[in-house]
């Protein structure tokens, strides 16, 4: 553990918040750089941009050492201007969150978005580390990818890597208007909905429909099946525009493992021709990743 305690090394004392649609995740990084990791809490959702900065302020109480804060949220987020786009499941619209945390807490802010900081976090400390261009796919309730090129994120001031929203069907609806976006069919949320509408067995996650298919359930295996080729299309789509190295996908779903990740890697195979053909692996920082990523970038901006 000695090693991962302190993963960031020696440097300024710093706090930051992971904000999820459900949950905020909160840490802290000591001044010999090992993680420390607050309670998580409830999203304030109801209470909106005002009711999460104060749970930030409230937060800073706990550790006053404090030189530097990073929030990263889901959704259209500018890092370089500091502005909350569009935070659907949040209610955030054009909030300039970096310049209101740091008129209230008085400290240098990181303000960015949570994919991508959890690449970020990836390509630094974890599975996308040692190469200079890849990219990072989360595949949870959504899809969306982080991506490093030439060894720096690539962002396009948010919108950059929505993947998820990248039409490879002619159906189902999303949930965005379009139809046939690849989280409709890939995500580990669709590959529930889809079994759960096909069998009429209404199943909690992907987790369920990939132990029906083990078990021989052919309409598991059909759903899997064609989340798989779908995710393999946007695998080969990505790598094809910007010859990434490595595709590293994370995520709920990359809890299947191996039973994701090997049929994956032979789909893409089968699908490139000239295209870069990417090593394809699994995260390694977890459901962690947004936070260290966070930690990471209140690091970077807060000066020694
Ligand atoms: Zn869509």
């Amino acid at each position: 553990m000695a090693a991962r305690e302190r993963l960031f090394g020696q440097g300024p004392v710093v706090l930051a918040f992971d904000v999820g649609g459900t949950d905020v995740k909160r840490g802290w990084v000591d001044a010999e750089g090992s993680l420390h990791e607050l309670q998580t809490v409830p999203t304030p959702v109801a209470g909106g941009a005002e009711a999460i900065i104060e749970l930030a302020a409230e937060t800073l109480q706990q550790v006053p050492e404090a030189r530097g804060f990073s929030m990263v949220v889901p959704g259209i987020v500018d890092s370089a201007s500091g502005i909350a786009h569009s935070s659907v499941n949040l209610g955030y619209r054009d909030v300039p969150f970096r310049q209101l945390l740091q008129t209230r807490l008085q400290l240098p802010v990181f303000f960015g978005h949570d994919v991508a900081t959890a690449g970020y976090a990836e390509h630094v400390f974890g599975a996308a580390k040692g190469v200079d261009s890849s990219a990072v796919i989360t595949v949870g309730t959504g899809i969306a990818a982080a991506l490093i090129i030439a060894g720096e994120p690539v962002t396009s001031r948010g919108w950059a890597g929505e993947l998820g929203h990248v039409q490879i069907a002619d159906g189902p609806a999303c949930g965005c208007g379009a139809l046939g976006c690849l989280e409709t069919i890939a995500s580990a949320a669709a590959i529930a909905r889809r079994y759960s509408e096909l069998s009429g067995n209404t199943v909690p996650g992907a987790r369920e429909v990939l132990e029906r298919m083990q078990q021989g359930d052919p309409q598991a295996a059909e759903v899997w099946e064609s989340a798989l080729d779908a995710l393999s299309q946007g695998i080969q789509i990505t790598a094809g525009l910007l010859g990434v190295e490595r595709v590293v996908i994370g995520g709920g779903l990359a809890q299947a493992g191996d039973n994701l990740i090997v049929p994956l890697q032979e789909k893409v195979r089968q699908r490139t021709t000239v295209t870069k053909l990417p090593e394809i692996i699994l995260a390694s920082l977890g459901a962690k990743a947004g936070i260290i990523g966070s930690l990471l970038r209140a690091r970077e901006i807060t000066k020694q």
